[in-house]
């Protein structure tokens, strides 16, 4: 397939250049590493020669992050959801158990459980976890906006900071929630600590994030690279495989899901079959990304979602 049949997202996302930091593996810490792509903000995304694991390099500073997030990030002046009214759409979402997260928690038995987001935006999910029978559920969400609206909303106890190994006490939680999270975070091998020493023993974590292993099958035609330039890791099952091991956690459930690859979009509206007639060339892009998409394996989906179990 040649690059300019793929549809791309314009993009003139830059970070400060004297924001940026050269790092060093934020898993095994060491300093060799191979370029596996460049992407639109000019960030290459390297994996370490020692460990395997995929990330942004050099990144931004930790101050050039808080700006980012500060500047309305829910507001639609990012990737993230441009031009929604985000909050109240996930409102709506949560009688109609349409919220991103919720069916990868469908199938546990919330009756009872002391549940924590991480990066819980406006609290929607937890809500959610309350009306199918959580005991307590707190949230943490950078953004005060977000917080505000779940306090207000739903009336949770949401706190407002960054993340913080001791904002639980160990042994104290059931459920952590982590719903694309760990892709955002600067040292995801320390958020793998913290729940391993917040969980009961025999309690869960559940991750949904970008599936890293789509990068090997589609390189920059991944919508994984082409978007959220926030996004500082890329992992893989594999590197999940490993932190369980080091922390105690069984792998308890993994699967991947969405398609990878950027679908054309109709500008005109009405029904399918008026949309296809107007545009065919457009339906019959997407037919092929389809059929593309179908016969490739499962580990090139875009992302992955998980329940952990703590040991
Ligand atoms: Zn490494």
């Amino acid at each position: 397939m040649q690059d300019e049949m793929l549809e791309t997202a314009p993009h003139s996302f830059r970070w400060n250049e004297s924001q940026l930091r050269f790092i060093s593996c934020p898993d095994c810490h060491a300093d060799r590493h191979v370029p596996v792509l460049k992407r639109h903000d000019r960030l290459f995304i390297v994996r370490c020669a020692r460990c395997g694991l995929a990330f942004v390099y050099p990144q931004p500073s930790t101050e050039e992050l808080a700006r980012f997030y500060k500047s309305g990030y829910f507001g639609g002046n990012s990737d993230f959801h441009r031009g929604t009214d985000y909050f109240e759409q996930r409102r709506k979402g949560i009688e109609a158990g349409a919220l991103t997260g919720a069916a990868l928690l469908a199938n546990l038995d919330l009756t009872g459980l002391r549940v924590v987001e991480i990066g819980a935006a406006d609290g929607a999910l937890l809500a959610w976890c309350k009306s199918r029978g959580a005991a307590e559920a707190i949230g943490i969400e950078f953004t005060e906006e977000a917080a505000a609206w779940g306090r207000a909303r739903y009336g949770l106890r949401m706190i407002c900071s960054a993340l913080d190994e001791n904002a639980f006490p160990a042994g104290s939680v059931d459920l952590v929630i982590a719903i694309d999270l760990i892709e955002h975070l600067q040292n995801p091998k320390s958020f793998m600590a913290a729940c391993a020493k917040w969980l009961v023993s025999g309690g869960r974590l559940a991750i949904l994030c970008p599936n890293g292993s789509a990068i090997s099958f589609w390189g920059k035609r991944w919508i994984g690279v082409q978007e959220n330039m926030e996004h500082l890791t890329y992992l893989t099952r594999r590197q999940f495989v490993r932190w369980a091991k080091e922390f105690q956690f069984v792998l308890e459930r993994h699967s991947y899901e969405g398609c990878p690859l950027r679908r054309a979009q109709y500008r005109s509206a009405g029904s399918r079959t008026h949309r296809i007639l107007h545009e065919p060339h457009k339906a019959a892009y997407n037919t092929m990304i389809k059929l593309l998409t179908a016969v490739m394996p499962a580990s090139s989906r875009h992302q992955q979602e998980m329940i952990l179990r703590r040991l």
